[in-house]
C-alpha cells in the first residue's frame, strides 16, 4: 500500500512540475492515468503534448478555460479567507458539515457483491490476438484524427485512447496504426456478455468492453460466502472469458458499483482486486486515491481542486468544512465518494424515447382551469423538444383521479406533430375525452413519444461555434446564482436562532429580492438546495437544543 501512496505522491509531483513547464495548471486531458501508464514519464509527455498542441484551437480554448478557472478560484479563496475569519459562522458550518457526513455515512451498505469487469486494451488485444506480429510493437487502433485504444507498449510512451493520432505519433514515432474492425469487437463483446449473463442476467454493459455485475444473488444461490470463495469465482469468470476469446480482463470486487469500478483499474492488466467490506479498510483505500480516480471528476474539476490544494481523497476529507461552505451539492458528491457510498443497484432503464411533464394540484374538474395547466405543460414539453431538436408522432395525456387511479389516452399521427398548436389541440381533445362529466382530477401529465430527430444544417454549424460560448455563459450564470444563494445562507446561518416554519417562505422571498437587486427578472435556485439546507438546519438546531 505504501507503494501506491508513493505512486500518488510522485504523480502529484510530476503534475506540479508539468505546471512549470507548460505554465498550465490544467494537466492535459491526455495525461490522466490509464491502465498500464503507471510510472511513465509524465513530464516528458506533457512537454511533447504542449509543443504539439500549443497553437491549436483546443489548446487556446483550454487556456481560456484555465484563465477563467483561476479567476474563479481566486474568488473562492477570498470567500474562504473571509469565512475562516468569521469564527461563529465557521463553527456553525463545521457542525452542519459534520452532521451531514454522519447522515451520508448511514447510507452505506455492505450487503451487495458488485463486480466491475474491464477488458484489457480491448480493440488492440483483439488485433494482437489475430496478428501476433503486433504483440511486441507499439500499436494504436484508430487513425490520425483519433485513437480508440493503444496497447501497453504504446502506453509507456503516453499514447492513449481518445488522443488524436498525430499527437500519438509525436510521442512515439514508431507507433503503428491499425484500422478498427468493429464487427470483430462486437462479436467478441457478445461472447463475453453471454458468459457474464450467467452470473447476473441484469448485467449492465458500458460500451463493448466493460460491465457491472451484481453477483449478490448468484453468490447466495451457490452459497458463496467467504472472501476466498468470491475470489475463486472471479478467477473462474476470467478463465471462462479467456478460454472463449483468448482475451484477458481485469476485475474489481467491492460493496458498490463505484468502488468496484475503481478496483478494476487497480491491478491491470489481467488482474483483480477485492476490496474488503470493513468501513475502515475502505476509507483507508480511498484516502490514498488521487481525486482523478473518482468517476466524473474530469480534468477541469481536477484542476480546480488542485488550485485549491486538493490532490487526493484524503485532502477532500480534510477540507470538508470548506467544501461544505462552497456548495452542498458537490460536498455531498465528494463525501459520498470519500466514504465509499456509491450506487448499490443497477441503473434504472431510462425512457429516452419520450418527453413528459406533469403537474399535481388540488382536486379540480374545471375545464378552463385544467386548460391553463395543459397549456403550461405543453409549452414546457415543447421547449424540451426544441432543445433536443425532435418532432413527435404520439401525444398522450394522463390524469390521476380521486381514488389515485391513473388513466391515459394517446393519439398518433403518422406524419408526425410539428407544431405546438397541433400538440396542444390534440392534448386538449384527449383531456376532454378523459374527463367524464363531473370527474375531478389531481394530476395531469402531457407526454410526447415516437420522437424523430431533425437537423438543420445551417444551424448545426452555428450551434457548434456558439456552443462553448453558451456553455460558459450558462456556467457564469449558475455561479452568480450560487453566490446569491450562498449570501442568503450566510445570513440565515448567522440568524439560525430564528429558524421557524416560515424559513422556507422567507428564503424564497430573499431570493426574489436578491435577484431583483441584481437586475434579474427571475432567479432559479434549485429547490433541492433549499430543502437540503433546511434539513441540515433542522438537524443542527435539534442537536443544539439537545446540548442546551
Ligand atoms: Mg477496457
Amino acid at each position: 500500500m505504501n507503494q501506491d501512496q508513493s505512486n500518488i505522491k510522485s504523480d502529484i509531483n510530476q503534475n506540479q512540475s508539468s505546471i512549470e513547464i507548460t505554465n498550465m495548471n490544467m494537466p492535459s486531458v491526455y495525461t490522466g492515468e490509464k491502465g498500464g501508464m503507471k510510472g511513465i514519464n509524465h513530464e516528458k509527455i506533457e512537454k511533447i503534448i504542449y509543443e504539439t498542441t500549443k497553437n491549436s484551437r483546443i489548446f487556446k480554448r483550454r487556456e481560456e478555460d484555465l484563465a477563467y478557472l483561476k479567476q474563479e478560484v481566486i474568488a473562492l479563496e477570498k470567500k474562504l479567507e473571509n469565512f475562516h475569519k468569521n469564527e461563529i459562522l465557521y463553527n456553525q458550518v463545521t457542525q452542519l458539515a459534520k452532521s451531514r457526513i454522519e447522515f451520508l455515512k448511514e447510507q452505506r451498505r455492505f450487503d451487495k457483491i458488485w463486480m466491475h469487469l474491464d477488458m484489457d486494451m480491448f480493440f488492440a488485444a483483439v488485433e494482437i490476438r489475430d496478428d501476433p506480429s503486433l504483440a511486441n510493437i507499439p500499436i494504436a487502433v484508430g487513425g490520425m484524427a483519433m485513437i480508440s485504444t493503444s496497447n501497453y507498449i504504446a502506453r509507456k510512451y503516453g499514447v492513449r485512447s481518445a488522443m488524436p493520432g498525430f499527437i500519438g505519433l509525436k510521442l512515439c514515432p514508431q507507433l503503428k496504426f491499425i484500422e478498427p474492425h468493429f464487427h470483430k469487437y462486437k462479436e467478441e463483446s457478445h461472447k463475453i456478455m453471454e458468459i457474464l449473463e450467467e452470473y447476473d442476467p441484469e448485467i449492465e454493459s458500458m460500451g463493448l468492453d466493460e460491465a457491472y455485475l451484481d453477483l449478490t444473488n448468484y453468490c447466495k444461490e451457490k452459497k458463496i460466502y467467504s472472501k476466498e470463495e468470491i475470489k475463486e469465482l472471479v478467477i473462474n469468470i476470467k478463465k471462462k472469458i479467456f478460454e472463449k476469446t483468448k482475451l484477458t480482463c481485469s476485475c474489481g470486487i467491492a460493496c458498490n458499483k463505484t468502488l468496484a469500478k475503481i478496483c478494476s483499474d487497480y491491478n491491470k492488466p489481467d488482474g483483480f482486486f477485492f476490496l474488503d467490506y470493513e468501513p475502515k479498510i475502505i476509507e483507508e483505500f480511498i484516502e490514498k486515491l488521487s481525486i482523478r480516480k473518482i468517476p466524473f471528476i474530469g480534468s477541469k474539476t481536477e484542476s480546480k481542486l488542485n488550485l485549491l490544494n486538493i490532490y487526493t481523497c484524503k485532502d477532500l476529507m480534510d477540507r470538508y468544512v470548506d467544501l461544505f461552505y462552497l456548495g452542498e451539492e458537490s460536498f455531498d458528491f465528494y463525501m459520498k465518494n470519500c466514504y465509499g457510498i456509491g450506487s448499490y443497484e443497477h441503473r434504472e432503464i431510462q425512457d429516452e424515447k419520450s418527453i413528459s411533464r406533469s403537474f399535481s394540484f388540488k382536486m379540480n374538474g374545471d375545464i378552463n382551469y385544467l386548460r391553463g395547466i395543459l397549456d403550461n405543460l405543453t409549452r414546457r414539453v415543447l421547449k424540451n423538444m426544441e432543445r433536443n431538436k425532435v418532432n413527435c408522432k404520439t401525444v398522450t395525456v394522463e390524469v390521476t383521479n380521486l381514488t389515485e387511479k391513473k388513466t391515459s389516452k394517446g393519439k398518433t399521427i403518422n406524419k408526425g406533430f410539428q407544431s405546438g398548436t397541433l400538440i396542444f389541440e390534440t392534448a386538449f381533445d384527449l383531456l376532454r375525452d378523459l374527463l367524464e362529466k363531473g370527474v375531478k382530477i389531481r394530476m395531469l401529465r402531457v407526454k410526447v413519444s415516437g420522437l424523430i430527430k431533425y437537423e438543420d444544417e445551417d444551424e448545426k454549424g452555428k450551434r457548434i461555434t456558439s456552443y462553448f460560448d453558451n456553455l460558459k455563459d450558462a456556467y457564469k450564470k449558475q455561479q452568480e446564482e450560487k453566490n446569491v444563494l450562498m449570501e442568503i445562507k450566510e445570513e440565515k446561518i448567522l440568524n439560525s436562532k430564528d429558524i421557524n416554519n416560515n424559513f422556507k417562505t422567507n428564503i424564497k422571498k430573499d431570493i426574489k429580492e436578491k435577484s431583483k437587486s441584481k437586475g434579474k427578472k427571475k432567479l432559479s435556485v434549485p429547490c433541492a438546495d433549499i430543502f437540503k439546507l433546511l434539513q441540515n438546519m433542522k438537524t443542527y438546531s435539534k442537536s443544539n437544543n439537545e446540548k442546551k
